[in-house]
């Protein structure tokens, strides 16, 4: 039996189903829960049945439009919405321009507030895809910091890897890892989350399958697979570095039993965050060791766990070998001119086939140490294509946050016309520029066209297209959020 993140399928619940979802709950789950929670039992079944709240996370760097709507406690980029809009009908969805996310798991970012930390930090996300939370680390980290995005999971890691360049940061690693493959980099992370696969309890509202998928022997199979994650992972974490562990069950073996067990098998420090009383957030300790439970009857958000701990002990930082030879091909000279297309000054940029990528500069030894391990996918971001001494902007760069904006001109488009662009299909351009042009939404850039007076060619990434029909459009979700209160 897997756990419904093995599985890979979602079958999303109607409306008609969620009514019923407390009556197919398994008897072996309710009578575990009675113990758990033997005061709030009931409470928490009937919250089985409520519609779950529809939570999403701005991109700070991108999201400039004024919007009014409920926050997410903790999370300051978190917001709720009344009612699920069509994100596909919306052109600045699909630029990163937000993440939607569900509400609990957005506490990763109080976690991150209470590390003691200096620049350049190396961060690992292990289970990152889709990428929640990967987005979220982006937007918590600083330029000079690096995050390093891991999915083990093959046919994960091009969504991780679309979600992750569409959000626009060049300070990004994302590869495809087993975690026992970090353990020859000895000590060499900051900081490191495991957002655990799980059995996945914390989801049955939304998720008939996560029902359909547990067991009693799943749950158990799932805390022993975290014990292992977590022993492969452990020594990559240098002494004084933080671990956040993470899932979405209640299952104590997968939560409180396995901070136990790393608390007894290595020199740690529990980390506890302080709560707002109106959060609805429950610390527990256990012997010194704080966890944060997530309950769907006391907070406004899914099941979710969490606990934060400093290792003790082991390597300090971990060496990187000036001998590595890096497979790292230098731009060719005649394109110097594409520095000034960023706003950053610490990038390097490097020909990887035909593309021009940037990457912090001061990073790339670790690049190197990275790619002697593991099976690095992609790396900073494409920011421009070569031919022969023509330079085509990528649309990777029309999304990056480091974007020179004086570099290209931007043209609005119309609600319909930006979906059309999306969906690759022709579009006219009401401009007498001719050549290169950013396509914006709201004052968001969508992409590149190249405009040919006439007629404009249009360069959004086939595989990224929309692909359903454009039916009556709706205003998208920002248009009202803004006049409501
Ligand atoms: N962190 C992600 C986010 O916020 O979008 C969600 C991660 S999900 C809870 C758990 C992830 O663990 C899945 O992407 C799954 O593919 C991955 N996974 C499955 N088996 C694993 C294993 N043996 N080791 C590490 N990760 C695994």
């Amino acid at each position: 039996m897997h756990s419904p993140y093995l599985a890979g399928k979602y079958q999303k619940k109607t409306q008609k189903t969620i009514e019923k979802t407390s009556e197919i709950l398994p008897i072996d789950f309710l009578d575990r829960i009675k113990i758990q929670f033997p005061t709030d039992f009931d409470r928490f079944v009937q919250s089985i049945d409520q519609v779950p709240a529809i939570s999403l996370r701005i991109n700070p760097r991108k999201f400039g439009l004024p919007i009014a709507a409920e926050q997410v406690s903790w999370c300051e980029t978190g917001i709720f919405l009344n009612e699920r809009p069509s994100y596909t009908l919306d052109p600045i969805f699909h630029s990163g321009s937000y993440y939607v996310q569900e509400a609990s798991s957005m506490f990763v970012e109080q976690a991150f507030r209470q590390m003691e930390h200096d620049s350049n930090r190396i961060v690992l996300d292990l289970s990152a895809a889709p990428g929640g939370k990967s987005t979220h680390l982006l937007s918590l980290l600083n330029s000079s910091d690096l995050l390093v995005a891991n999915e083990v999971i093959r046919s994960r890691v091009s969504v991780l890897n679309e979600n992750i360049r569409k959000w626009g940061h060049q300070n990004v690693v994302v590869c495809n890892n087993d975690p026992a493959d970090f353990s020859h980099l000895e000590g060499l992370f900051d900081v490191i989350l495991v957002d655990a696969p799980c059995s996945g309890e914390g989801l049955f509202r939304r998720d008939a399958s996560a029902i359909q998928q547990w067991s009693v022997d799943n749950t158990n199979l799932c805390a022993t697979r975290q014990r292992r994650i977590l022993a492969d992972i452990w020594p990559s974490l240098k002494n004084g570095g933080y671990l956040i562990y993470s899932t979405c069950t209640f299952n104590p073996a997968e939560n409180e039993e396995n901070l136990k067990w790393l608390a007894e098998n290595n020199e740690v420090e529990s980390v506890s965050i302080p709560l707002q009383e109106n959060w609805g957030v429950q610390e527990m300790e256990i012997d010194g060791l704080f966890g944060y439970r997530f309950l769907p009857h006391k907070i406004k958000g899914e099941g979710f766990f969490l606990t934060l701990i400093r290792k003790k002990n082991g390597s300090n930082s971990y060496s990187i070998s000036k001998k590595i030879k890096s497979r790292l091909e230098k731009m060719p000279k005649q394109f110097a001119e594409i520095r000034n297309w960023l706003t950053t000054e610490n990038s390097d940029f490097f020909a990887k086939s035909e593309f021009l990528i940037a990457f912090p500069e001061d990073k790339i030894p670790v690049l190197n140490a990275l790619s002697e391990q593991l099976r690095v996918i992609s790396f900073g971001l494409p920011v421009a294509q070569f031919k022969k001494n023509d330079l085509l902007p990528e649309h990777t760069f029309a999304l990056s946050v480091d974007r020179n904006p004086a570099i290209f001109e931007s043209v609005e488009l119309n609600l319909r016309d930006a979906l059309l662009f999306q969906k690759k299909e022709e579009i006219r351009i009401d401009s007498s520029t001719k050549g290169w042009m950013l396509v914006n939404f709201q004052g968001v850039p969508l992409g590149f066209v190249k405009n040919l007076g006439n007629r404009a060619n249009n360069y959004f990434p086939k595989e990224w297209r929309i692909r359903m029909a454009l039916p009556e459009l709706p205003d998208p979700w920002y248009f009202t959020a803004r006049h409501t209160k």
